[in-house]
């Protein structure tokens, strides 16, 4: 059958040849090529050997520093800015509520995952604490301080959760703890819980254990790929990246057992090949097992492997955050809902009714992922604009207004009988 987007359907953005959805044979990333050999492993950043001073920020025209963990963190533009060592305002939203924060080393990331602007093939042109990941920029602060301005006064902080990505690095299981325990001396886990992304490539069954032992309250796996053949093609060995579906998994079942229901789950792309239908019986499954999944809209990072393809089509990412909003909250299960022969959702299996006030209040709509101290089905980890430019917001880092739910509902093909929504509609009033 034809997938066109009827014309009449609203201004949603679409992909290639105006499908509304990314298909697998297109979604293919480059082939990464080989840095030079005095770029490799952070040559280039070891050999100059500038010692770290205090906060640095990104693209600072100066050689980027010698940082290390567990001394040295990088944590989002957004939290930066929230700690208060960043000057900086985001589009709509006062703060972020989720305090992220990456190991960082001269080496990098030491995988090469297509979509990601960590990846080691990266060397060649960008030192690591250049790098921009998830479209923003990662200043590097010691850990010591973080920890020390939050823990001032935890239960006044304005952040709801704290999260450590571990990357893929030989120190990163030992170091994560070694942050771990720099911020548990400052900050208690009851008052700011803690939440850590893991790597599992390098990890064990007792790592899992360890950081849970030490106050961790959420443990999550980003598989990103939805399926195994994505999974390895922009992960594993398409890319020349040591990461296994396998093991990914291993180490998910591991947090399901020591971590329990509701405290562990997996990060997921939508968009980078999969259909409809894939993406949503692996949130199934996920809910299932008693876990929960959290869902980014594929966005084409510049200088990553993938920065030439399209971003998920609009029409594509709503279907796929509403039913999986309704599969992980409403008790909806994947079987109740109907797919085309694209596997795309073409009925959610909710009556019509029921279905508009799930869309009107907005949350579905909105960033998933941790919970923080609102409510369980909103997330701290807010992730301003990680996922999409502010004009094209795919993830909502705040409460979706009525002119939003309008968009949405354009790019669903659902406005109401007299309902209208005009691209930049949602901009005027901001
Ligand atoms: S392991 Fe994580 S940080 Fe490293 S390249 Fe892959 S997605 Fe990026």
């Amino acid at each position: 059958m034809t997938c066109l987007k009827p014309e009449n359907a609203g201004p949603a953005t679409t992909g290639p040849n105006g499908l509304d959805f990314n298909p697998f044979d297109i979604m293919e990333p480059r082939t990464p090529t080989m840095p030079p050999k005095e770029a490799r492993n952070g040559g280039r950043v070891k050999a100059a050997d500038v010692r770290p001073e205090g906060l640095y920020l990104p693209n600072n025209n100066i050689q980027t520093p010698n940082m290390v963990s567990p001394e040295y963190v990088q944590l989002s533009t957004a939290a930066a800015i929230t700690l208060g060592i960043m000057p900086g305002k985001m589009h709509r939203c006062g703060c972020t509520r989720c305090l992220n924060i990456l190991l960082t080393y001269p080496e990098g990331c030491r995988a090469n995952c297509a979509y990601c602007g960590l990846a080691r093939h990266r060397e060649a042109d960008r030192d690591y604490a250049d790098r921009n990941f998830i479209r923003v920029d990662w200043p590097s602060v010691p850990m010591a301080k973080i920890a020390q301005i939050v823990g001032e006064d935890p239960d006044a902080s304005p952040f709801h959760r704290m999260c450590i990505s571990m990357i893929t690095h030989p120190r990163s299981d030992e170091d994560t703890v070694s942050v771990l325990k720099t911020w548990t001396d400052h900050v208690d886990p009851d008052a700011i819980p803690i939440s850590i992304l893991s790597n599992p490539t390098t990890m064990e069954r007792q790592d899992v254990q360890t950081l849970r032992d030490m106050g961790s309250d959420i443990f999550t796996v980003a598989l990103d790929a939805a399926t195994p053949e994505i999974f390895d093609r922009t992960r594993g060995k398409g890319v020349q990246s040591p990461h296994s579906w396998k093991k990914y998994w291993e180490i998910l079942m591991d947090a399901r057992d020591i971590f329990g229901p509701q405290k562990f789950g997996a990060h997921i792309i939508v968009g980078m090949g999969e259909t409809e239908f894939e993406i949503l019986e692996l949130v199934q499954q996920l809910v299932d097992l008693g876990g929960h999944s959290h869902m980014f809209c594929f966005y084409p990072e510049q200088g990553s492997l993938m920065d030439h393809l399209p971003a998920t089509p609009r029409d594509q990412w709503r279907r796929v955050q509403l039913a999986r909003y309704m599969i992980d909250y409403y008790g909806i299960r994947v079987e109740q809902m109907k797919f085309d022969d694209q596997g795309r959702v073409i009925d959610f299996g909710l009556a019509q009714a029921e279905l508009d006030s799930i869309i009107d209040a907005g949350t579905a709509f909105r960033t998933s992922g941790c919970p923080g101290k609102f409510a369980e089905d909103i997330s701290a980890c807010d992730r301003p604009y990680g996922d999409s430019p502010p004009s094209d917001i795919a993830s909502y880092p705040f409460q979706p207004a009525d002119v939003d739910i309008r968009r949405i509902r354009s790019q669903l093909d659902m406005l109401k009988p007299g309902q209208t929504y005009e691209d930049g509609d949602d901009l005027e009033d901001y």
